[in-house]
């Protein structure tokens, strides 16, 4: 089990939960783990140290401009020979085939990682990713801890074939995803052997293995949020239970979970520039037509106006921009469509 939190630089309610989780996992004895567990807070100092006056944002690389979590080695851009590969497969059993694609897929990581040190070497972006998914080519189940730069709720990323997993999160939304660029840190340890699984399945052989990976996103950014640390401890020393990697001596716990398709969430950005006035709090329950917030703003030689933004859908508030000061096509807010 690999967790790490702060890829982002903003995003540092992951800390802590690891932190609970380090302060729990102490109390264990060797009886009640049953699996190894790495944890990684602040995996990303870059990102965390940048600054602009009082302010973290640490969500692209200023040397390069990318996206921190966009910017991850995918097995699958280089595996040209997947099918042949599962051909011969396809009577072992699914541990086998774990440590057989594990195997080749190292190997290929390998030559990457040893091109760091070539003459021409590689970009700082690629040293931060080799570097950070050395940690965890080993592991079965990858937990990334995020949460909103802005002001946010508490939801998951899932891939739509473990969606059977997501309740243990004790979350009550999340977004299903049925593409993957493979380019986020989730996507790019998921996406070879979802590659893998569809490619057996092709060739008659339907398997799932014991491999998970997800995106967690808790709370708001540059905020210890006690709420959000709260429910991503239980959250997640429920999943480890329910994977079998500690011992539970209560009962495993589901919550019903929300999972809404990604264009299901839906940005409003400012359609001309103002502030913001009025504006629904976070986690409102908004129907449609309803008020979402309202833009003042002082056009030039005229009085000033109040343009009000009413909800296109029904839906849940789940995220809202800190800065209430905008430019067109600045972002306000992201509901959640029922
Ligand atoms: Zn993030």
């Amino acid at each position: 089990m690999y967790i790490q939190a702060n890829l982002h630089g903003a995003e540092i309610v992951g800390n802590a939960i690891i932190y609970r989780l380090m302060e729990w996992l102490a109390t264990l004895d060797g009886e009640q783990l049953q699996g190894e567990i790495w944890l990684v807070p602040h995996c990303n100092p870059l990102s965390a140290n940048q600054r602009n006056h009082y302010f973290t944002s640490g969500r692209f690389n200023s040397y390069d401009g990318r996206d921190w979590n966009r910017i991850f080695w995918d097995y699958t851009k280089v595996c040209s020979d997947l099918e042949d590969f599962a051909q011969t497969q396809l009577t072992l059993d699914a541990d086998t085939i774990v440590h057989n694609f594990r195997d080749r897929l190292k190997t290929a990581f390998k030559q990457e990682l040893d091109a760091l040190e070539s003459p021409p070497s590689q970009d700082t972006s690629r040293h931060y990713r080799y570097r950070l998914q050395s940690l965890c080519l080993d592991a079965d189940y990858l937990l990334d801890l995020h949460s909103s730069s802005n002001q946010g709720t508490d939801y998951l990323f899932c891939f739509a074939s473990r969606q059977a997993s997501a309740p243990y999160f004790l979350l009550e939304w999340g977004i299903l995803m049925d593409e993957c660029s493979g380019e986020s840190f989730d996507e790019a340890f998921m996406k070879p052997w979802l590659a893998l699984e569809k490619t057996l399945a092709k060739l008659g052989r339907n398997l799932q293995f014991h491999l998970e990976s997800w995106t967690l996103e808790y709370g708001g950014g540059m905020q210890m949020q006690p709420e959000s640390i709260a429910l991503g401890f239980s959250g997640i020393k429920n999943y480890l239970a329910a994977q079998g990697v500690v011992k539970s001596d209560s009962s495993i716990a589901q919550r019903t979970i929300k999972l809404i398709a990604k264009d299901q969430l839906q940005r409003y950005y400012a359609p001309r520039g103002g502030t913001i006035l009025k504006r629904v709090f976070l986690k409102t329950q908004v129907k449609t037509g309803q008020l979402l917030y309202e833009l003042l703003s002082f056009p030039k030689g005229q009085p000033p106006s109040i343009l009000p933004i009413y909800a296109e859908a029904t839906g849940f508030v789940s995220d809202l921009s800190t800065n209430q000061a905008v430019n067109q096509g600045e972002y306000v807010l992201a509901l959640m469509k029922e």
